[in-house]
């Protein structure tokens, strides 16, 4: 569409909110972050995923004179946040190495000539002469640097060619320079605005409290089927994104779950490039996909209405899980994070940091990231109390994760723990032998296996002195001394050993209070109230006309070949459903409906509410 018509005032951010965006107000620091960087002001803002981080630069680069840049790693997303820009009818392009030269020819000449209201750059185009030149040429209104956590180190996503940006600022001084992560912990904070040379730049730190996600974290047992069962119980037709540690495994549950009948598409780097393109596309573009992936998948999927995130293994870092788990639910809408946990994904990352190439620091650094996730993983405490304050941030107990919502009961192990600390100690201070967790478990169970007869293990003091427990529970209470550092996993075999902090434990001198995992899976928690407060409730008579107007939104997205929720969201699809607006200006005041969209859609959507009322 045409330009907006004059080039509003800075004091406008609010009617370009209301105009361009179709939304009614700002959320959070938004507004004072767009008059800050408005005003000419460099802005360091820290905001989980889904918090609105995009309009912070996207407005500035509307209100004030020239283009604002936008360097972002996520080349593969381009096209999408381009088309979804131009489809509430603002002037946006990318230049990347996806381009041929006459599509990168074009958006040059339009940036040169003012018009252009964003363009976004890979990273890699800054290094590039030209690119420096092309920039020199034209105005530019910002620069924005997404995903600014790729120039940390200490973190998980670092990039090369982020540490360059440093230069941007000596290039263009007078140019306000605005960083966005949804990365934040103080170790990375601290980073970037040391690297990227933000030491001016004033700090925007949101609450990283997404309320509307419920966090669960259950037993592994049969990670398989619990998936299935969240899925069929919780998500039936409901998009979402299932992580797990190693290509193969991503295959072979994408398997399972397309021979239980869902739609499944994997995702992981040993995919060629074009299949991982197409699926991601398909992820994007359809209605109800899931994906199972490595975490190679889903930096910058903007997708607002993935419904759940699951992850199969643990992740490495809480910050990796956060990230990950902010996946979901970015329309504000109810979402699950659940994660399947046990014994054995302890045994193999401990393992893994203990083969990983790179100096001690390095290993220290990835066990104390594993730790902090271990303690998440264990903690009978609020989930999000927990997950905020590693971000630095303090919460309430919030009543929708699974700890709020089933207290989990704690018990004394302490004398569970010394008769497994004393087997493993019998067995390698009497025997010299060192043996992995289902070894010890038998011993303790008093079972007479071929493998406790072989090496005379029914003859040690401790045979048979642990039958109060079942083998499940043994198995929680070596997951839990591993997670607490009382017990340390060695070697190839993955044979348990102890450590420096046993020895309290064996004598006495500390208690050990662990976790008792629940008999069954938590079921299917309630959603809290104010979770679902954040859904516009739909009465009955509503939810065929919700259908009808996701099934025109559907047929409207293909046609033009961009995302379903670049047309509209579910949340303003919901709040149509719910109003039934029958004129224009009605339509108009629906949050997420702006003025673009309601001149291209308005007529369109009143023609299918018409109809389905008519027909019902
Ligand atoms: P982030 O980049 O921080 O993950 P986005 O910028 O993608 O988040 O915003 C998340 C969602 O919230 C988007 O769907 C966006 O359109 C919506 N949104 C952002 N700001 C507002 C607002 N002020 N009012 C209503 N919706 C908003
Ligand atoms: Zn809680």
């Amino acid at each position: 569409m045409a330009p907006l018509e004059t080039r509003p005032e800075a004091s406008d951010s609010v009617r370009v909110l209301n105009r361009v965006f179709g939304y009614g107000s700002f959320r959070g620091d938004q507004q004072e972050i767009i008059e800050h960087v408005c005003a000419g002001g460099d802005a360091l803002v820290l905001m989980p995923t889904g918090g609105g981080k995009s309009l912070c630069y996207q407005i500035p680069a509307l209100v004030r004179e020239g283009v604002g840049v936008v360097v972002s790693p996520l080349i593969a997303l381009m096209q999408d946040q381009v088309d979804a820009l131009r489809a509430l009818g603002v002037r946006a392009g990318f230049l990347n190495s996806t381009q041929g030269p006459d599509e990168r020819r074009e958006v040059e000449s339009a940036f040169l000539s003012g018009e252009l209201d964003l363009l976004y750059l890979a990273p890699e185009r800054l290094r590039v002469p030209s690119t420096l030149r092309l920039l020199d040429r034209g105005t530019i209104a910002l620069f924005a640097i997404d995903e600014a956590h790729c120039v940390a180190q200490w973190g998980h996503d670092f990039r090369p060619d982020y540490l360059a940006l440093s230069e941007l600022h000596e290039r263009w001084p007078a140019v306000p320079r605005i960083a966005l992560t949804a990365t934040a912990t103080e170790a990375t904070h601290a980073e970037i605005a040391t690297r990227l040379d933000l030491t001016e730049a004033r700090h925007f730190v949101s609450s990283f409290d997404r309320p509307n996600i419920q966090y669960r974290i259950a037993p592994k047992n049969d990670p398989r089927r619990q998936l299935l069962d969240l899925i069929r119980t919780e998500h039936p037709g409901d998009a979402g994104i299932v992580y797990c540690l190693s290509r193969r495994s991503v295959e072979q549950t994408a398997e399972f779950l397309v021979a239980q009948g869902i739609t499944a598409l994997p995702y992981h780097a040993g995919l060629d490039a074009r299949t991982r393109a197409a699926n991601q596309a398909r992820f994007l573009r359809e209605d109800g996909l899931i994906v199972v992936a490595t975490i190679a998948f889903g930096m910058g999927i903007d997708k607002p209405d993935v419904r759940f995130v699951a992850h199969l293994d643990l992740p490495k870092s809480v910050e990796g899980y956060y990230q990950e788990t902010g996946r979901a639910g970015r329309d504000g809408l109810p979402s699950t994070a659940w994660l399947a946990y046990g014994l054995a994904d302890v045994v193999q990352q401990r393992k893994m940091i203990d083969d990983s190439d790179g100096d001690l620091a390095h290993r220290r650094r990835l066990s104390a990231h594993l730790d902090a996730m271990l303690a998440l993983c264990e903690t009978v405490e609020c989930r999000r109390v927990q997950l905020l304050a590693y971000f630095g941030q303090r919460g309430e107990p919030c009543g929708n994760c699974d700890t709020c919502l089933t207290a989990p009961e704690t018990w004394d192990g302490t004398i569970a723990a010394q008769k497994v600390l004393s087997t493993v100690f019998r067995l390698d201070r009497e025997r010299h032998q060192r043996f992995g967790a289902g070894q010890i478990i038998d011993i303790l169970l008093g079972k007479q296996t071929a493998k406790v007869s072989q090496f005379d293990h029914d003859e040690l003091t401790v045979f048979g002195v642990g039958t109060e427990l079942r083998d499940s529970e043994w198995r929680g209470v070596i997951r839990q001394l591993l997670a607490q550092g009382l017990l340390a996993v060695e070697g190839a075999y993955q044979t348990l050993a102890l450590t420096d902090a046993s020895g309290d434990v064996l004598r006495s001198k500390r208690q050990v209070m662990l976790r008792r995992d629940p008999e069954r899976p938590a079921k299917a928690a309630k959603t809290s109230r104010s979770a679902r407060a954040a859904a516009v409730d739909l009465h009955p008579g509503a939810v065929p006309v919700f259908e009808e107007l996701r099934a025109w939104r559907a047929a409207a997205a293909k046609e033009q070949g961009v995302p379903a929720y670049v047309i509209f969201h579910d949340a303003t699809l919901r709040q149509i459903a719910a109003t039934a607006p029958s004129s224009l200006a009605e339509l108009g005041t629906v949050s997420g409906v702006g003025e673009n969209k309601l001149a291209r859609y308005g007529q369109q959507i009143l023609d299918t509410l018409a109809a389905t009322t008519s027909s019902t």
